[in-house]
C-alpha cells in the first residue's frame, strides 16, 4: 500500500468519513515511519481540538481480588490459587477515596474481579464516598445484573467500565471461557441505557488475535461512540494458560490508541498503565498519540500486590501522595497540565 494511499485513510478518519475494514488494517499492518508519525499527530490534534492540552487524572482503588470469572489472561482468573485473596472493609475504600479528594483528583475508580457477594455493599460504599468526599465515581466491577447495575446508578456512580475485551467472537469465547459474548455486550448496552458514561476497549496482541480482529474492535468503537476507551497491550502472567505468549506490542498499541482517537473524537482515552509496564515511556507516547486521561493507583501498599492482574502492575510500592506532584512536574514539562 503506498504511503498517498495510506495518508489518504488517516485524513478521511480525521474529517471523519467512513473507512472500511481493509483500509484500517493496512493503518493497522502500515511499515512506513512516516505514516505512524502521520497517524500519532492526527489523533494529537483531534485530541486537542476535542480535549485540549489538560490530562485529566483519575485514582483507582482496587476494592476486591476475588473473582469468578477465568479469563485465560488474567492473574486474577478464578483458577489461580497461588494468589491471597482479599476484600477491602468499607472504612479503607473510604479512606483510600479521601485521600484521592486531597491529592486534588476529582473523580474515583473502583475496581474488583467479578466478586458478586459485594453488591449490596457496594451501593452503601458509593453512597457514602458520594456524601463525604463529593467525588465523581466511575466503576469497574465486571458483569452484573441489569438490576445491580440500576441499583448502583441509583446510589449515585456515574460512570462504568467495562472493556469489551476482543470483538472477535471465536477469540472472545477462547480467551473466556463461561463468559459470553452477548452477555458483555448486552451489559454495555444496559450502563448506557441507564445512563451511565460508558467505557469500553480492547487488548491488543491476546494469542491468536490477527489485524482483522483489530480492526473490528476499532469498528466496534465506532458503532458504540463510548465515553471512555482503555486501550493496552496482553502482558502475560506466569500463574495463567498464557503465561508462554509474547506480550502485545507497544507501538501496535499506540496505532489503536490513535485510531480510537479519530474514530471517537470526544472519548476519554487513558494512557494506560500496562502501556507503562511494557515500555518506560509507554504512557507518554500515548499522550503524544490521543490518550487524555492518566489512572493512579490509590490502593493501598498492603493490597495493591494481591491485585495482580499482570506481572509488573504493582511495581510502583509507594503510596500515591508522594509521587502526585512529581506526575505534575513530568506533564507540565511537556505541555500537559493536570487538568
Ligand atoms: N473484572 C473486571 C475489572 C477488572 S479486570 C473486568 O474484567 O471487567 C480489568 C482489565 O484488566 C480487563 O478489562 C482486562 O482488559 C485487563 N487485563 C486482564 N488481564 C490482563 C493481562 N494479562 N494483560 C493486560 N490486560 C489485562
Ligand atoms: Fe476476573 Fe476481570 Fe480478571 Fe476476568 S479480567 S479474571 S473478570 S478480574
Amino acid at each position: 500500500m503506498s504511503r498517498l494511499v495510506l495518508e489518504k485513510i488517516i485524513q478521511s478518519l480525521f474529517a471523519g468519513r467512513e473507512v472500511q475494514t481493509d483500509e484500517l488494517v493496512h493503518v493497522l499492518s502500515a511499515g512506513d515511519p512516516g505514516v505512524v508519525s502521520g497517524l500519532h499527530t492526527a489523533a494529537d490534534q483531534k485530541r486537542l481540538d476535542m480535549t485540549g492540552d489538560a490530562v485529566l487524572l483519575r485514582g483507582i482503588i482496587e476494592i476486591s481480588n476475588i473473582c469468578i470469572q477465568n479469563c485465560q489472561y488474567c492473574g486474577l482468573r478464578k483458577d489461580n490459587r497461588r494468589v491471597h485473596r482479599y476484600r477491602m472493609p468499607a472504612v479503607e475504600v473510604l479512606e483510600a477515596a479521601k485521600r484521592i479528594m486531597h491529592g486534588g483528583i476529582s473523580t474515583v475508580v473502583l475496581q474488583s474481579g467479578e466478586d458478586l457477594a459485594t453488591t449490596d455493599s457496594i451501593s452503601t460504599l458509593v453512597r457514602t464516598i458520594k456524601s463525604e468526599t463529593g467525588l465523581t465515581v466511575t466503576l469497574s466491577l465486571g458483569e452484573r445484573d441489569r438490576e445491580d447495575y440500576r441499583r448502583f446508578r441509583e446510589a449515585g456512580a456515574e460512570r462504568y467500565l467495562l472493556k469489551h475485551e476482543t470483538a472477535s467472537r471465536p477469540l472472545f469465547e477462547t480467551m473466556r471461557p463461561g463468559s459470553s459474548y452477548e452477555n458483555r455486550r448486552q451489559c454495555l448496552q444496559w450502563l448506557k441505557e441507564l445512563g451511565f458514561e460508558t467505557g469500553a476497549g480492547n487488548m491488543i496482541g491476546l494469542p491468536g488475535q490477527c489485524m482483522t480482529d483489530l480492526a473490528m474492535d476499532l469498528h466496534y468503537l465506532n458503532a458504540l461512540q463510548p465515553d471512555m476507551i482503555g486501550i493496552g497491550p496482553f502482558i502475560p502472567h506466569p500463574e495463567t494458560p498464557l503465561a508462554q505468549y509474547p506480550p502485545g506490542s507497544s507501538p501496535l498499541t499506540l496505532r489503536v490508541v490513535a485510531l480510537s482517537r479519530l474514530l471517537v473524537p470526544q472519548a476519554n482515552i487513558p494512557a494506560t498503565t500496562a502501556l507503562g509496564v511494557l515500555d518506560k515511556s509507554g504512557r507518554i507516547n500515548a499522550l503524544h498519540a490521543g490518550a487524555n486521561v492518566v489512572m493512579l493507583d490509590f490502593t493501598p501498599v498492603k493490597y495493591r500486590r494481591f491485585y495482580d492482574i499482570y506481572p509488573g502492575k504493582a511495581r510502583a510500592l509507594t503510596e500515591m501522595d508522594t509521587y502526585l506532584p512529581i506526575l505534575r512536574e513530568e506533564l507540565a514539562a511537556i505541555g500537559r497540565p493536570v487538568g
